[in-house]
């Protein structure tokens, strides 16, 4: 039997991707061949980094003006390469986490970065609320979805300055309004694809305003010029990306699966606050992650964490343990991942409940 995959990343994906990947690897596009076997610049596979790249546009209701990429380096290497095209002289982030902070390291390399909240001092329990961005400067970052601490700006934000995204962790979970934005990038691992490739929204325009030299590998140009196959792109991560596309696609597209996460995080945060034994580790609803539930064990019942931990995994769930800068427990509620599971979580939570 299938386990209950709450992992935060890499993490569950739709069975139909896995089960077309699988056929891909034997026989890909009848080709007498697996496509692991064949080359990035055969017709079949430009055929589907097209098809990739139109239906993610589709999907996410793209604009005009902007490409889409697939590119190598994960999200980590986007926290260089952003500043490195788009900064001349200061940016503005804001600090959410781990990975707002990685991102802002990399960034003081280009230039000045202007903090202009954090919400460091709650162990990043909450999203800072009333910061202002200078009018001053290249762009404001910040990251939509804290996969460590659970917390989730689900509003494109209002700022006076040039929008830049990591949406690693809850790209294709809501609408997005992608004309607000310069730059949206994300590792694939979550809500797309198998780890290895990387997407990056890009308005055209945006590019080519910095002066410094940029390698040519690190140059959004070049990936925009060379439809993301300058070199060889991560061929079977981006097979498996269309397939998870064309699957939203059948469920009715993200504003369907927006109603189906809402209505899986409902259903996991309406436990949590109404038992007498967990608490939830974001106070603020409205901040609460659609994607990433963490939650611990009141302080008079913490000593049982391992011990649920255990109770879980026996019921067949794996991935609940929090990480390590958090504690407790984190579920991951990606899109592929469906309600029975909650269920499944839910009605343990209650056993261990009423065990105790
Ligand atoms: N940003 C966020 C929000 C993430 O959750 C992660 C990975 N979990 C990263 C960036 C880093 O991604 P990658 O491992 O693809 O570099």
């Amino acid at each position: 039997m299938k386990k209950h995959n709450f992992y935060a990343g890499p993490s569950i994906m739709s069975q139909f991707t896995i089960e077309e990947t699988a056929k891909a690897v034997h026989n890909f596009a009848d080709m007498g061949l697996s496509i692991l076997e064949i080359s990035h610049r055969s017709k079949q596979f430009q055929a589907v980094m097209d098809e990739t790249v139109a239906l993610f546009k589709e999907l996410l209701e793209i604009p005009e003006g902007y490409s889409v990429l697939f590119l190598g380096g994960g999200a980590s290497l986007q926290f260089a390469m952003v500043p490195m095209n788009m900064l001349s002289k200061k940016a503005a982030y804001l600090d959410t986490g781990v990975w707002a902070s990685k991102a802002i390291k990399e960034a003081k390399l280009f230039g000045d970065v202007d903090i202009v909240a954090s919400s460091k001092d709650k162990n990043y329990t909450y999203i800072p609320k009333d910061f202002v961005v200078p009018a001053d400067v290249d762009y404001f970052h910040y990251t939509s979805n804290n996969t460590i601490y659970g917390t989730e700006l689900r509003k494109d934000p209002e700022v006076g300055a040039r929008l830049i995204a990591d949406m690693s962790s809850d790209i294709f979970s809501r609408p997005v309004d992608i004309s607000k934005y310069d730059l949206i990038y994300g590792g694939a691992q979550k809500n797309l694809a198998p780890s290895g490739v990387t997407f990056v929204i890009v308005k055209d325009d945006a590019l080519g305003h910095v002066d410094r030299p940029i390698p040519t590998m690190l140059d959004y140009r070049t990936h925009v010029k060379k439809g993301s196959m300058f070199n060889t792109p991560p061929v079977l991560p981006i097979f498996s990306a269309l397939q998870t596309l064309k699957y939203y696609k059948q469920l009715g597209g993200i504003r369907e699966i927006e109603k189906m996460d809402i209505a899986k995080a409902e259903t996991l945060y309406n436990a949590i606050d109404g038992s007498k034994m967990f608490v939830a580790t974001v106070p603020n609803h409205e901040d609460r992650s659609i994607m990433n539930v963490c939650f611990v064990m009141k302080p008079e019942y913490k000593e049982l964490e391992k011990e649920f931990i255990d109770f879980a995994t026996e019921k067949g769930m794996v991935g609940i343990k929090g990480h390590r800068d958090v504690g407790g427990f984190r579920a991951s509620l990606y899109n592929a991942l469906p309600m029975e599971s909650v269920n499944a979580l839910v009605a343990a939570m209650k056993e261990f409940e009423a065990k105790h």
